[in-house]
C-alpha cells in the first residue's frame, strides 16, 4: 500500500496531486462489478495523466475474481457494430494490427508473445499463420483450460518460467494489460528481456479522453495522457516508431522498438493540454448528479430504458439501485449477439423490439453508449415520435478542441 500522498507519476516522475472528490458509493470494475474499493484518485500535473492508488487486496482480485468479458464464456468484446450489422470483435481487430505489423516489418518476425494473454483469443486468431511461433504470457492461470481447448498453437508460461524466454522474441504485443499494472516498471522490464536486442513491441491501452467509461473503473489504475505515454516509454529505454490515439478506437495505440539505431518518432507528436483528463474525470461527477436529479424528478412507478448494454449501462444501473426509484428497466443494444442475454436480471432486448411495443410507455431514456454516438440514437429515438426525457453521458469532444 504506497501512501498517494507521496506518489509520483510513473511516466515522468513528478509529484501527483490526489483529485478531491470521489465517483459514487461502489465504483465498477472492468468485468462490470460494482466494488466498495477505497481508492486514491491522483493527478500528474506535467503531463497530464490520472493514477489511481488501490487500497484494497489487488492480488486476490486477479487471481479468484477477474473474469473477462462481461457476459458468458464464448463472448468476445465487440469492437464495432457494422453497417450490415455484422460484428467485428476486439481480437479481430487486435489480430489483424499484428498480421499488418509482421506483414510490414522490414526484419523478420517469427517468435511473437502475447503479453498479458488472458483468454488468448488474439493468438488464437494468429495461428493461422504457419510461420509464428506463438507464445502467451500471464501472471493468472484462471485461464488454463480455455488456452489447452481454444489455441492449441499457442505455448503458455507464467511468472515462474520468465527467464527461460529472454532474449527469445522478435516481437512482443500487450492489448489491454498495463492499464491494470499498478507498479508498471515491472512489466516493461520483464518485456525488455524478454524481447531480443532489436525486437519490437505494440502496446495498446485504453485512451481515457476518447473511451471516457475508463476512469470510472477502479480497476483500471493507469490513465495516461499521450503525452505521459510517451515519456513513460522513452523513459525506460524504449524507442517510439509510431503513435496513434485513431488506429484502435477508444485506445492508445503505440508502436516501439529496441532499436537504438532507428530515429525515435516521440518529439512529433502534438499533444493534448494538461488537464483534459482532470476535466473529463469531473464531467462524472457532474453527469452522476445530473442523472440523480433526473431521477428525483420522476414521478413513482416510472419506465426508463437503458439503451446500451455495457459499462455506461452498468455505471446507470449502479446510479439506480442506490437511488430510490422504484418504477420498470428495460435494457436494450444494438448488438444482436447480446439479445435474451441478462444484465442485472433485466433481459437484454433489440432496439426493434423497443420502438415496436414500448416505445410510448417509457419516461426517460438513459443513452448508455460513448457520448460520440449518443447523438445519432437520440435522433432516432426523436424521428420515432419519442417525446419525453433524455440523460447522456456529457460530450467531451469540447474538452479536445
Ligand atoms: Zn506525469
Amino acid at each position: 500500500m504506497n501512501n498517494s500522498k507521496t506518489r509520483s507519476c510513473p511516466a515522468c516522475n513528478y509529484p501527483l496531486n490526489e483529485i478531491d472528490f470521489k465517483l459514487g458509493e461502489k465504483i465498477l470494475d472492468s468485468v462490470g462489478t460494482t466494488r466498495d474499493w477505497n481508492l486514491s484518485v491522483l493527478s500528474c500535473e506535467k503531463c497530464g495523466s490520472i493514477f489511481k492508488t488501490v487500497h484494497e487486496n489487488v492480488e486476490s482480485f486477479y487471481e479468484n475474481e477477474y473474469e473477462i468479458p462481461f457476459y458468458d464464456f464464448e463472448d468476445d468484446q465487440v469492437y464495432k457494430i457494422n453497417t450490415d450489422n455484422s460484428v467485428t470483435y476486439r481480437t479481430d481487430f487486435q489480430s489483424k494490427l499484428v498480421k499488418d505489423f509482421v506483414k510490414n516489418s522490414s526484419s523478420k518476425i517469427i517468435d511473437v508473445l502475447d503479453f498479458g494473454c488472458a483468454r488468448a483469443q488474439t493468438a488464437a486468431k494468429l495461428s493461422t499463420i504457419n510461420e509464428l511461433n506463438l507464445y502467451g504470457y500471464d501472471i493468472s492461470k484462471v485461464h488454463y483450460d480455455t488456452w489447452k481447448h481454444s489455441a492449441p498453437r499457442v505455448s503458455f508460461f507464467g511468472p515462474d518460467q520468465l527467464s527461460i524466454y529472454y532474449q527469445k522474441f522478435d516481437l512482443v504485443y500487450s492489448f489491454f494489460a498495463l492499464e491494470h499494472a499498478f507498479e508498471l516498471s515491472a512489466p516493461l522490464e520483464q518485456i525488455k528481456l524478454l524481447l531480443k536486442d532489436k525486437g519490437s513491441l505494440i502496446v495498446a491501452l485504453p485512451n481515457s479522453i476518447t473511451n471516457p467509461a475508463d476512469l470510472l473503473l477502479c480497476d483500471h489504475v493507469n490513465h495516461f495522457s499521450s503525452k505521459g505515454l510517451m515519456d513513460l516509454f522513452h523513459n525506460k529505454g524504449f524507442n517510439i516508431i509510431k503513435y496513434s490515439d485513431s488506429i484502435y478506437t477508444g485506445a492508445h495505440y503505440i508502436e516501439l522498438n529496441l532499436d537504438k539505431s532507428k530515429e525515435s518518432k516521440y518529439y512529433k507528436y502534438n499533444f493534448e493540454s494538461n488537464n483534459q483528463l482532470n476535466s473529463s474525470y469531473s464531467l462524472w461527477k457532474k453527469d452522476e448528479n445530473a442523472l440523480k436529479s433526473r431521477l428525483d424528478n420522476l414521478e413513482k412507478n416510472k419506465f426508463i430504458l437503458i439503451h446500451g448494454a455495457g459499462i455506461y449501462a452498468k455505471w446507470i444501473l449502479s446510479i439506480l439501485k442506490n437511488s430510490n426509484f422504484n418504477g420498470k428497466i428495460k435494457i436494450c443494444d444494438a448488438n444482436p449477439s447480446l439479445h435474451g442475454k441478462e444484465l442485472d436480471s433485466n433481459i437484454i432486448l433489440s432496439t426493434k423490439k423497443i420502438h415496436d411495443e414500448y416505445i410510448s410507455y417509457i419516461d426517460l431514456i438513459c443513452i448508455a453508449t460513448s457520448p460520440k454516438v449518443a447523438n445519432e440514437i437520440q435522433k432516432e429515438y426523436k424521428n420515432k415520435g419519442y417525446k419525453n426525457l433524455f440523460f447522456g453521458i456529457s460530450d467531451r469532444s469540447k474538452i479536445l478542441s
